[in-house]
């Protein structure tokens, strides 16, 4: 049997005559970049987050990007970002001109650790940038209330998380003004790139679309050096025709989320997914661990289980970042992750089948190891 990591053909079995029929219809209006579909979309998209106002981008490191200059954070400001998330949170910071400052996991939810994040505080903090990593939303309260005793903005990057909750209030609504991401893998994906912030901040989110079109509000008048960060009319209509079907989608991530742990609780030395008390899990990734990673990630795609790694290499440790002369050792939460963590294929439309196959391959490696 071969399992993909991720089969969009599958995914989109479910909305293929209404995305035909969008395109059909956007094809013919002739109507290509920032018009109604991004307008619509970005009404749909604030009320099921729960904030006022939501403006349509490029992609997520732009919305990440325009979220930082919304706020003025720039050269000589310190911006605290997890040790362990994608690189995109913290070349956002970069882009902007302002230092990234690590703090590290909880172990056990692998998002930021609320009580490391007030030893990285210093005179020059201005902003705190929580990942729902994977899919959990973060201890909001706990990081709001850090970010008010300092007087720091905070700003989700909810790239991860569609849907999530903390204590029933949407991730993407609790910081000043937070970016999402509708990359085609992400719970909520577009057919190619596309991005969001949301914000109950209406000058906020007005900058943010001025920014985003050369820093003009009336066409041709330019009143900031701004960029070309615009969402596509197409992508506009092909996620709010997904948005409808998130909620199930995510109950169906949500099921084979609850068959892995059943199937696979103590499995050799697997670590499992946990979710702490007052968050929810959208299980954009359903991440396990060992200290077989390695081998285990090869004996799955030999019997043809696709896996991925998410992610390889922190941050603090990649190439890119070199210039910030961390080592090995100076994140280890984060290190050790990086070198034990394995995504299993979790997608809507995976078969029980399937993911039975996935459960028994795994529990035959762990027979395999225990045997030798
Ligand atoms: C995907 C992702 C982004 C960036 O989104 P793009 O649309 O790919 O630019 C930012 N942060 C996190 C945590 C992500 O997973």
């Amino acid at each position: 049997m071969q399992v993909p990591y991720l089969s969009y053909r599958k995914m989109h079995e479910d909305v293929r005559s209404k995305i035909v029929q969008a395109f059909s219809e956007f094809f013919d209006d002739a109507w290509y970049v920032s018009g109604p579909r991004v307008e619509a979309f970005e009404k749909k998209f604030a009320a099921y987050t729960g904030v006022q106002c939501a403006a349509g981008l490029s992609n997520g490191l732009d919305a990440l990007r325009l979220a930082l200059q919304s706020l003025h954070i720039g050269k000589g400001d310190e911006v605290i970002v997890p040790s362990n998330t994608y690189i995109a949170t913290v070349l956002a910071v970069s882009y902007a001109g302002a230092t990234p400052v690590f703090v590290e996991p909880d172990s056990s939810t692998y998002n930021i650790d609320p009580d490391k994040i007030s030893e990285a505080i210093t005179k020059n903090t201005k902003a705190i940038v929580p990942v729902h990593l994977y899919g959990q939303a973060c201890s909001m309260e706990s990081i709001c209330a850090a970010a008010e005793k300092n007087n720091l903005y905070v700003i989700e990057d909810n790239a991860q998380a569609h849907g999530a909750t903390f204590h029933n209030k949407m991730t993407g609504s609790f910081g000043i003004i937070n970016a999402t991401s509708f990359y085609p893998g992400k719970n909520l994906g577009a057919l190619g790139e596309a991005g969001a912030v949301t914000t109950d901040n209406k000058e906020l989110c007005e900058t943010v679309k001025i920014l985003r079109n050369y820093g003009s509000a009336k066409k041709y008048y330019n009143d900031v050096q701004g960029y070309n960060m615009r969402m596509d009319e197409c992508q506009a209509s092909f996620v709010s025709i997904k948005l409808d079907h998130l909620e199930n989608w995510t109950a169906e991530r949500r099921k084979i989320a609850r068959e892995y742990d059943e199937s696979l609780h103590k499995t050799g030395d697997l670590i499992l997914p946990y979710t702490a008390e007052g968050a929810t899990h959208v299980y954009h990734v359903y991440m396990i661990r060992t200290k077989y990673r390695d081998a285990l990630q090869k004996y799955l795609e030999e019997n043809g289980v696709g896996t991925m790694i998410h992610y390889p290499v922190p941050v603090h440790l990649q190439k890119a970042y070199h210039d910030l002369n961390f080592k090995t050792g100076d994140f280890p939460i984060a290190e050790e992750i990086a070198e034990t963590c394995l995504s299993l294929p979790m997608w809507p439309g995976l078969s029980a089948e399937e993911m039975q196959y996935v459960c028994n391959t795994i529990k035959k490696f762990f027979a395999a190891i225990v045997n030798r």
